[in-house]
């Protein structure tokens, strides 16, 4: 946790009502001493006294309830002050030293004790300890002279003072401790119910777990079925590893995604073996001792898990667990809302019937393939391709077979193109192809072979006759030879694919060899030219 968030700030009036019962004691105890000096069987001006110290007790505590608390001021001058002014009034009731009922000065003095590390911490109320310690000892008058070994008669203030002090400063701790953990919980999740990428998501949950617990290795894997995890954020030891895939076959992860359950190992040489399952090290070559894993688990599906370790026994407690818990929790939802927006963003640049590129999607993708292309001083060739009579075809056969043969010309094209070309639908029934680092020749090449297997697509009409599948048109224009931008290129290999229509359709315009007779009689200045 970090230092600068784990002092408790509590407002006024929560200071009040936790003094509320320290105050009402020191009250009941004064009056209660005012009684006794009442019916004290001692001259009256031993019994004023008792009950004008008793009067002034109650007069000091109650102006520090109702006057100095409601302003009481977060500057440490002033907690200091009160502390010595504390010390001077027990000091003075020491010194006095009334005739006393049920031990009163060393009632007072431990309720004293009590509000004073609640509204100043610890080492006011130490000071505050240490010099009545000292008084008492000075005075001569033990604040608890009810034990026979005189020692103890001095000590018992003290040790109850300091017994006093860090129990409640233990309890404040682990009070902050828990309201910090729901604060950095509220923190992530409000940033994380905006996150849209993965990577947001996983930074997010880094920070998180980075600012809120002791961690020496942490990661967040994404699981990859059957038994692999894809790290997409492994930290060892201060430094950050690659993403890498591994299998999780038999290990502790493994075991946290196929229960779907959390787990938290304090002595991990130890325990492990109870669950059989060999150590997994990953990051630096050094076994954890404490690990604590949380599936990420949306819509009952596990997506993947946070896990964090240390290479100390019993680093992460039962609340570390539970912020682990929640923050994958978030963090899983996180996940799936990501996934889902890229799913939609994939689909809105695809064509829905065929999965093609869409044109505007095309035309971005081309332009960035054409630039890659002119720095490695590589061609890049277009092949625009229009299906031949195709409005008969959808006559003939109706619209249902037609969008069959789309998807099929797609799939056709698909098989015989790299993966790094592309394909975009330009309009209903025409189809651009871009082909990186392919001269005009190998582009002819590739149309003839689309020719040939479109050809010999195997199609069925409604009543499941076979029936021949329509042929294909294809203008090819090339890079940086005839065009060296998009539209220009586009547009040259649409002028060739309506002289190849004109031509009679079934054709691939150019020819081959088209460029290599361009190329001789080409001077040497000139790039673009007509079809
Ligand atoms: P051409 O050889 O001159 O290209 O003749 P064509 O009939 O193919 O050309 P035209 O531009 O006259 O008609 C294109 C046809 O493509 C019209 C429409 O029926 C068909 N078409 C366009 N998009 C789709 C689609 O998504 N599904 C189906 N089934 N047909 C489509
Ligand atoms: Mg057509
Ligand atoms: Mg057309």
């Amino acid at each position: 946790m970090n230092s600068q968030s784990s002092a408790l700030q509590l407002s006024n009036l929560e200071q009040r009502q936790l003094v509320t019962p320290v105050v009402v004691q020191a009250v009941i105890l004064c009056v209660m001493m005012i009684a006794f000096a009442l019916g004290l069987p001692a001259p009256i001006e031993s019994r004023l006294t008792n009950a004008g110290i008793a009067l002034a007790g109650i007069v000091y505590t109650l102006f520090h309830y109702y006057i100095l608390l409601p302003n009481f001021s977060t500057n440490r001058i002033v907690w200091w002050l009160v502390a010595l002014i504390n010390s001077a009034a027990i000091g003075l009731l020491l010194w006095l030293d009334p005739i006393q009922p049920w031990a009163f000065a060393f009632f007072l003095a431990l309720l004293t004790t009590s509000g004073s590390v609640i509204l100043t911490g610890r080492w006011p109320t130490y000071v505050f300890a240490v010099i009545i310690s000292i008084a008492q000892w000075v005075l001569a008058r033990p604040l608890f002279p009810w034990i026979d070994y005189v020692p103890l008669q001095y000590l018992v203030f003290p040790l109850a003072a300091a017994v006093i002090t860090e129990t409640a400063m233990l309890t404040r701790r682990s009070i902050a401790r828990q309201v910090n953990r729901l604060e950095l919980l509220s923190r992530v999740t409000g940033s994380l119910v905006s996150s849209l990428e993965i990577q947001e998501v996983i930074e997010l949950v880094c920070n998180a777990i980075q600012q809120a617990m002791k961690a020496d290795t942490y990661y967040v894997g994404l699981f990859r079925p059957p038994d692999s995890l894809y790290m997409a954020l492994l930290y060892d030891e201060g430094e950050f590893f690659p993403k890498t895939t591994v299998s999780i076959s038999n290990t502790l992860a493994g075991h946290v995604v196929r229960t779907a359950k959390p787990l938290h190992l304090n002595d991990v040489p130890r325990e492990h073996q109870k669950l059989n399952l060999p150590l997994f090290i990953v990051g630096k070559p050094r076994t954890s001792l404490s690990w604590m894993g949380a599936p990420l688990i949306s819509g009952g599906t596990v997506l993947g898990i946070i896990a964090v370790a240390s290479y100390e026994r019993n680093a992460f407690t039962k609340e570390d667990m539970d912020l682990l818990i929640n923050l994958s929790n978030q963090a899983a939802m996180a996940i799936d809302n990501a996934n889902h927006h890229e799913e939609v963003e994939r689909r809105s640049r695809l064509d829905s019937l065929t999965g093609c590129l869409n044109h505007g999607v095309f035309i971005k993708a081309l332009d960035e393939k054409i630039q890659e292309c002119l720095k490695k001083n590589q061609p890049i060739s277009v092949i625009m391709l229009d299906i031949d009579l195709f409005k008969k075809y959808n006559d003939m056969h109706g619209h249902l077979v037609g969008d069959q043969v789309l998807v099929m010309i797609t799939e056709t094209i698909r098989r015989h193109i790299k993966s790094t070309d592309l394909v975009g639908r330009w309009g209903g029934e025409e189809f651009v192809i871009a082909l990186p680092n392919a001269t005009g020749e190998e582009a002819v090449r590739v149309a003839r072979r689309l020719q040939k297997s479109v050809g010999q697509i195997y199609l069925t009409d409604r009543s499941g006759t076979v029936i021949s599948a329509p042929t294909i048109s294809q203008g090819i224009a090339m890079c940086p030879l005839e065009a060296s931008d998009a539209y220009s290129l586009i547009d040259l290999a649409d002028q060739r694919l309506y002289r190849a229509k004109a031509r009679g359709r079934n054709q691939v315009e150019p020819q081959e060899n088209y460029w290599e007779e361009q190329l001789v009689s080409l001077p040497e200045q000139a790039h673009i030219r007509q079809p």
